[in-house]
């Protein structure tokens, strides 16, 4: 596949900018990855549409084709549609005991999955887990988790033939009450396919134990079933978020971004393994990069734009270091200073500088001033913005007048370009480390 797609790259034009045809024609193939990768038709679709409108445009990065930087831009895509909102490993605990359901599908890692959050809130969170099994259908189900949770040290509800799984799971509520649990964890019965009765039979069982969390445990592998899978468990009992399972394989996840994409709930971990601790949080950018399987693009494009950073940054610095801070220097850290939001921006971002923020506003030194400050220097010549010591009076009358200004106000700028141009020496001097030091002060 990604032979496939470098031969499309390089057919596209070394240009500047993204050209809709660069665009249209990277994205046919990404269309044929990410239904490769088992994403759901209309999903990728929509998915394609969408990103076509932001890619169209978009500048491509000195020494990467527009095919890299389309795949990039993909890439990102991909990452945002996969993010939930808040931190995807934290589940909802906290009036004791917290019951957590776990539903899906036979055979999709429910019982397995059980066991494995439950090791896990267990050492990682200290809390004290109760696990139970409603299923009651399956032979040697129950025997199942509670196996499991004597190899991980933790309780499982006593097992009372001839239960229903709602009586059972009043029974857990009841011990974990009693027996003073932080959680107790409900592993449900699945059926191959969905029923009704499955379906009636988690409804009743939601009812009596109002769960904070309902995880759907969906198996990784099976691509487009697992998001009917969702939207009808969804519908029927609400779920919080999704465990995909089999992430050990070589399935290319396509599952993951469909049910996002579809269902909007959010995937919490990611199973990696039949072992007891193949759980890990879902990280949504190593997900992005199975589906679109390129990943080594998607570095590349990364490693250009850091290179191009900090080369910019490092000509800056030598420049400083040898005193030449001239107007085009202090265009650039004005709007800089733009981009992040303005002045009020930037002291928002630094720790304790939220008063400062206030009185830099009433002092006036706001952003328009900085707009103002801007329209200043683009209406000097090249000559002068490289070399402020031009500045006579009669430049100065022009330039001022350019921009619509008083010339008080160019005044202002000069002293100000003047102050920062010492400091920059100093900093200069000090070298990198040193002026980040002195930054933080
Ligand atoms: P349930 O029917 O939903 O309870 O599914 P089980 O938990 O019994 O799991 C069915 C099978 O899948 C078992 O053999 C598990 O060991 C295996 N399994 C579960 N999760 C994973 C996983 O993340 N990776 C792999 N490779 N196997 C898994
Ligand atoms: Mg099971």
């Amino acid at each position: 596949l990604s032979e496939r797609l470098g031969g499309v790259f390089d057919r596209l034009t070394k240009q500047g900018a993204l050209s809709d045809e660069d665009v249209k024609t990277a994205l046919r193939e990404v269309r044929v990855a990410l239904l490769e990768a088992d994403v759901s038709l209309p999903v990728a679709r929509d998915f394609v549409k969408k990103v076509q409108d932001q890619a169209t445009g978009q500048s491509v990065t000195k020494s990467v084709t527009p095919g890299q930087q389309v795949v990039k831009i993909v890439h990102d895509a991909l990452v945002d549609v996969l993010a939930g909102e808040g931190d995807p490993g934290a589940l909802k605990i906290d009036n004791p005991p917290t019951p957590i359901l776990m539903v899906g599908l036979q055979g999709s890692g429910k019982t397995t999955t059980t066991g494995k959050l439950a090791k896990r809130l267990t050492e990682r969170e200290g809390k004290r887990v109760l696990m139970a099994s409603l299923d009651v259908y399956r032979p040697a189900a129950m025997e199942q988790l509670a196996v499991l949770g004597t190899q991980i040290g933790v309780d499982t509800l006593p097992i009372v033939p001839g239960q229903k799984p709602v009586d059972i799971a009043k029974r857990a509520k009841q011990q974990a009450t009693m027996g003073g649990y932080d959680v107790y964890m409900l592993d449900t019965a699945g059926r191959l396919h969905i029923d009704e009765v499955l379906m009636d039979e988690v409804e009743q069982v939601r009812n009596v134990v109002n769960p904070r969390e309902t995880l759907l445990v969906v198996d990784g592998l099976t691509g487009q079933v697992a998001v009917e899978v969702a939207e009808e468990f969804d519908a029927k009992v609400g779920i919080s978020g999704v465990v995909l399972t089999r992430m050990d394989g070589d399935g290319r996840g396509g599952a993951a971004l469909s049910m996002r994409a579809v269902t909007g709930k959010p995937i919490k971990f990611v199973g990696l393994g039949e072992k007891m601790d193949a759980l890990e949080t879902f990280e949504p950018d190593r997900i992005a990069g199975r589906i679109l399987g390129m990943g080594d693009i998607v570095a590349l494009v990364e490693k250009a734009q850091e290179t191009i950073e900090a080369e910019q940054a490092e000509r800056m610095m030598r420049r400083f270091q040898k005193g030449q801070f001239n107007m085009n220097d202090l265009k650039m850290q004005l709007e800089q200073m733009m981009k992040m939001g303005g002045m009020e921006g930037i002291m928002g971002m630094m720790p304790g500088m939220g008063k400062m923020a206030k009185q830099v506003q009433e002092a006036g030194f706001d952003d328009k001033i900085i707009t103002r400050q801007i329209a200043l220097i683009q209406s000097m010549t090249k000559k002068e913005r490289a070399n402020p010591k031009l500045l006579q009076a009669s430049r100065k009358k022009r330039i001022a007048k350019g921009a619509g200004q008083d010339v008080s106000e160019l005044n202002k700028l000069l002293k100000m370009h003047r102050q920062m141009a010492d400091m920059m020496k100093k900093m200069g001097k000090m070298g990198k480390g040193g002026m980040l030091k002195q930054a933080m002060k």
